[in-house]
């Protein structure tokens, strides 16, 4: 059973779902107003791994992650115009609608290039904005929230638990925010907008009973979660940066609207760095999927870059550690490929079930993925175990890692390459290397490129 570190409790617990067997999990998503950076995907991708784990394990998830094409994106540089130039000078002066249409497109396509699972569903804010309004009625209702010229706020002090996620507690909030010049529209400096009145340059507008307006952004997550998934959600994730404000102010807001705990396990990725800082949209220090493109670089090579690193721990991007992630990528599937060239018929193997025991035993406590691929590592240099079995493993393993391992399997070389690389072995350990590189080059123009690694030269077809 998969075991996760919850952030609400700060231990580790596995995840039983409300409904035996179902699990109910939703995804904070992007902002889609320019392409994803690699640093959001490693955040999407610990959710494609906690759902593979589950799975794997034979549990039924539903997974919703949302898009967020309103009110965030909006209220941020996009006003003002910044990025709306940057945008538009790629895009020819699209509305804002084309734009968030234009990057959920691109953001699809990079999860699917990353090999994340599809959601269930991906929920649009803009679709939702009377479910975000239903919310907010409810919360007037009730005494959690005030309006001041247009604009609600969330009235902190009515939800007791407030804090509670990221330990912000309104006493320690107070003392931080000291010496901060107060909004003097909020009755409490650390209550947050849920709806905001519409300036006279805004864009994105709907009609509220409020007057004309756009959702806050955690509200968009409060209303999206609870439409898509109902009041009992097992399993919600997202980045670090979301824990405080905003999955702090969803549970206030959701848990105010309904009367008891919605989330119950609470999963975030820690960040993505480039030079020891955080990868950032605004930083402008980010790296999208489509530039490793341009550089030769495949997103499968990204995916085992993460998996290389527990999700709970910071990562620094590096140019360098992603050329050697796609070496082994390479390595591990020219030996899938040749397993299954000299696979005899797949049998009881007694060889590879202790791999196998402890490679799902270090996913399931809480996604430790270097230590289960150290176990594939370990089964890649045992030639005790047959190779029907060691495939048969790896494809299993390949199910949670998602590096489609098999993907050089009943791949044929071109004639005369076979020939070419016995030669250039020979070179090799003849120690001529200047006849092993002539060797290389004459199969490059075949379409094969070779990769010498410790366990000896492997190959794989142009792409
Ligand atoms: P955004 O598109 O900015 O709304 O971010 C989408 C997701 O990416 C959020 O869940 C963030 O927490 C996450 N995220 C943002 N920056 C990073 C980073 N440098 N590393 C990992 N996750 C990140
Ligand atoms: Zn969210």
């Amino acid at each position: 059973m998969l075991a996760v570190t919850n952030t609400l409790t700060r231990a580790k617990e596995p995840v039983r779902p409300h409904t035996p067997g179902r699990v109910a999990m939703y995804s904070c998503g992007p902002t889609v107003y320019r392409y994803a950076h690699v640093g959001n995907l490693r955040t999407f991708l610990l959710a494609d791994l906690v759902r593979r784990a589950l799975e794997v394990g034979g549990v039924e998830v539903r997974q919703v992650q949302n898009i967020t094409d309103v009110g965030h994106m909006t209220n941020e540089r996009f006003d003002r115009g910044e990025d709306r130039m940057l945008v538009s000078a790629r895009l020819e002066d699209k509305s804002p609608a084309e734009i968030a249409e234009y990057y959920t497109r691109a953001f699809l396509e990079d999860a699917a290039a990353l090999n994340l699972q599809r959601a269930a569903e991906y929920p649009r804010a803009s679709d939702y904005v009377p479910q975000m309004q239903e919310l907010v009625a409810r919360l007037l209702e009730r005494g959690h929230a005030y309006e001041v010229d247009g604009n609600l706020y969330f009235a902190v002090e009515s939800f007791p638990g407030y804090g509670r996620l990221s330990g912000n507690t309104l006493d320690r909030l107070r003392a931080g925010h000291r010496h901060d010049e107060p909004d003097p529209r909020k009755r409490h400096h650390a209550d947050f907008a849920l709806w905001k009145a519409a300036g006279p340059g805004r864009l994105v507008r709907w009609p509220s009973p409020w007057g004309d307006g756009y959702p806050g952004w955690h509200i968009e997550c409060s209303a999206m979660s609870l439409a898509t998934l109902g009041e009992h959600i097992d399993v919600h994730t997202g980045g670090e940066d979301n824990v405080f404000p905003h999955h702090e102010d969803e549970i206030a807001q959701s848990e105010s609207v309904v009367g008891h705990r919605v989330v119950t396990t609470w999963v975030h990725g820690r960040h993505l760095l480039t030079g020891d800082r955080k990868m950032a949209k605004s930083a402008g220090n980010f790296t999208s999927l489509r530039e490793l493109g341009e550089r030769g670089r495949s997103p499968l090579a990204a995916r085992l870059l993460f998996l290389q690193a527990r999700y709970r721990t910071p990562l620094n991007f590096t140019w360098e550690a992603l050329e050697g992630a796609e070496r082994t990528l390479d390595r591990l599937r020219s030996r899938v490929a040749a397993w299954a060239g000299s696979a005899g018929t797949p049998g009881q193997e007694p060889g590879a079930t202790g791999y196998q025991e402890r490679f799902w035993a270090a996913v399931d406590d809480d996604l430790d993925t270097p230590r289960a691929l150290a176990v594939l590592a370990e089964l890649e240099g045992d030639e005790t175990v047959a190779p029907a079995a060691r495939l048969a493993s790896a494809q299993a393993f390949d199910r949670f890692l998602g590096l489609d391992l098999a993907a050089q399997v009943g791949q044929r070389l071109p004639a005369g390459a076979e020939g070419l690389i016995a030669e250039r072995e020979r070179a090799r350990a003849a120690r001529d290397f200047a006849a092993a590189d002539r060797l290389r080059d004459r199969l490059a123009t075949l379409g094969v490129e070779v990769t010498d690694t410790r366990a000896g030269t492997t190959w794989r077809l142009r792409r």
